[in-house]
């Protein structure tokens, strides 16, 4: 069970200042306190990370994937209190809640598979030249290291698969990076119990203290006292644009600058192109409301922007995904901050001059209810007015009407970075695709075709990133195995004796992980 401490290495200790979780379906405050974490707890978490860093950055592979693996078990024999307890501060259904609690387990297993596997060491040997001429080659050998503890923010949206052992955490564990997580504030019990599995693991890995710590808290002064601190060599966040900005400023004025990885705001446009919406204009308006309703729209990848060709089929999509969204029941949003940014948002583009709106969903009698939106308006008055395309985050879109072909490409290059991009196409839209797809590619981290955005495949391939200010470093995703890249770094060795290198390089190879040699690949065992 969870009773509200700040979990700080093997240790649990208290605050005086507490907060209360809320539960957002009934608007009442729960009987835990929880303990407002603050920067005397930061230096305290950040000093154990910096004294586990040597022995967590330099573990077997098998015995950093053993951890992981332990921290996944952990978590799932948990499973019910854990779900129960989302449930309550999240309002999130059961259902989506076992379905996330699956994923996390799945993702923290990928990453231990990963960290076995060994490619992510990119180990590359370039072997001594001593007769080369005019001048002999020395002996290089290069591998990936762990940049140094990691602060990982957790998201509301995901309690669970983006949370306190979500993505962010499961990737800095596998590079080998001990990790300090600042609890979300909107779910402390769930966040807590997390924790708590992952202490667990800690302490029956045998791994040092430090490898993790947990400082629940709602005070933007513990967010930035964490990214301030000189032992922290990087942080994963999810959240609001403003809350990225914040902790992006505060990591580049630090006297050794830091990369934040930001997953910030996207509205991750949909184009309708004339083939689908020929074939399949009807059909096509309740799976796009299906994908702008599920979840209260709280996905980072919620379709929030639609773009099509005007003319009969676009009516035809627009009344039928009309009345899915007039029919679509609302749902409670996961806390009373979010639910207000969205009215705000919703009530700026319906009073908006440019704007029309096509539908809203069906209003409910309960508290922090995100009732849908669907708006309509034209290129020209989109491409005028950047506030059109800014993202409110829940179920709300607006439907831009083009000439042509043309008129498209030029409403996507004037968006901002995106996470994904989707087309819809039929017969005969092989070609105005594959003109958008140079534009569309410039500006995301994910190009689907003939699917609906929402929805993120946990894989060796998925990118889940994409230019400012979708993320803060479009070159990396925060889903998929390839995110343990942003806490990794290059290492060379050069003239170095064997039994001093890293296992990764020695001429034995005793990890039997795949090297390049000479630019040539040689598998491993
Ligand atoms: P948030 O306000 O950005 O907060 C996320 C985390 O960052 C919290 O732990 C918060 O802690 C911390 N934080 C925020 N601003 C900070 C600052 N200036 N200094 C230090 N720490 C800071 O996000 P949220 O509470 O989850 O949701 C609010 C809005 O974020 C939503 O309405 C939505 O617009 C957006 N959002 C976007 C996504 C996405 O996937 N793109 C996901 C979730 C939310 P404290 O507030 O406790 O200090």
């Amino acid at each position: 069970m969870y009773n509200g401490a700040i979990l700080i290495g093997a240790g649990e200790t208290r605050a005086a200042d507490t907060f209360t979780a809320v539960n957002p379906t009934t608007g009442a405050a729960g009987d835990v306190a929880f303990s407002n974490a603050g920067p005397a707890e930061v230096a305290k978490a950040t000093a154990l990370a910096a004294a586990a860093f040597e022995v967590f950055s330099t573990t077997s592979l098998d015995a950093r994937a053993t951890f992981i693996e332990t921290v996944a078990d952990n978590i799932l024999a948990l499973k019910d209190d854990l779900v129960a307890t989302a449930n309550a501060e999240t309002a999130l259904p059961l259902a989506r809640l076992q379905g996330e609690t699956g994923r996390t387990v799945g993702q923290l297993k990928m990453f231990a598979a990963e960290v076995r596997a060994g490619l992510w060491l990119d180990a590359t040997i370039d072997p001594a030249m001593p007769d080369r001429a005019p001048l002999p080659r020395a002996d290089l050998r290069r591998v990936n290291v762990a940049l140094g503890p990691v602060a990982v923010f957790g998201a509301s949206n995901f309690p669970l698969a983006f949370s306190v052992a979500g993505g962010d955490t499961a990737a800095a564990f596998a590079a080998g990076c001990p990790v300090v997580v600042k609890g979300h504030a909107a779910h402390p019990g769930t966040g807590e119990l997390v924790a708590r599995a992952i202490q667990q693991a800690v302490a029956s890995c045998g791994l040092p203290e430090g490898v993790f710590s947990y400082l629940p808290g709602t005070s933007n002064e513990l967010g930035g006292a964490l990214v301030s601190d000189p032992v922290i060599k990087a942080v994963g966040f999810t959240g609001s644009r403003g809350g990225g900005l914040a902790l992006m400023k505060i990591a580049a004025q630090r006297a050794e600058p830091i990369p934040v990885y930001a997953e910030m705001s996207s509205i991750n446009p949909v184009v309708l192109l004339p083939g689908a919406l020929a074939a399949r204009a009807d059909a096509m308006g309740p799976a796009f409301v299906g994908s702008l309703t599920m979840g209260a729209g709280q996905f980072c990848t919620n379709p929030g922007l639609v773009i099509a060709i005007d003319g009969p089929d676009l009516d035809t999509f627009v009344a039928s995904a009309a009345k899915a969204l007039t029919a679509a029941q609302p749902a409670v949003m996961l806390t009373p901050g979010i639910h207000a940014s969205f009215e705000r948002g919703v009530e700026e583009l319906a009073s908006h001059a440019a704007v029309i709106t096509v539908a809203r969903g069906c209003v409910g009698d309960g508290v922090n209810q995100a009732v849908g939106a669907l708006f309509t308006t034209d290129a020209t008055k989109f491409t005028a007015d950047e506030a059109l395309s800014h993202e409110v985050f829940g179920s709300s879109s607006i439907l831009v009407r083009c000439k042509d072909i043309a008129e498209i490409k030029t409403v996507i290059a004037k968006l901002e970075g995106q996470l994904t991009a989707t087309i819809q196409s039929g017969d005969g839209d092989e070609a105005a695709a594959g003109e958008l797809l140079p534009v569309l590619q410039s500006k995301v981290g994910r190009i689907l075709f003939n699917g609906w955005p929402t929805g993120v495949e946990v894989s060796h391939a998925m990118v889940h990133g994409g230019p400012f200010p979708a993320t803060s470093d479009g070159r990396s995703t925060s889903v998929g195995t390839l995110a343990m890249a942003r806490f990794l770094r290059p290492v060379c060795y050069q003239d170095t004796p064997d039994t001093l290198l890293p296992p990764a390089l020695q001429a034995a190879n005793p990890w039997g992980i795949a090297r390049r040699t000479n630019g040539v690949l040689e598998l491993g065992k």
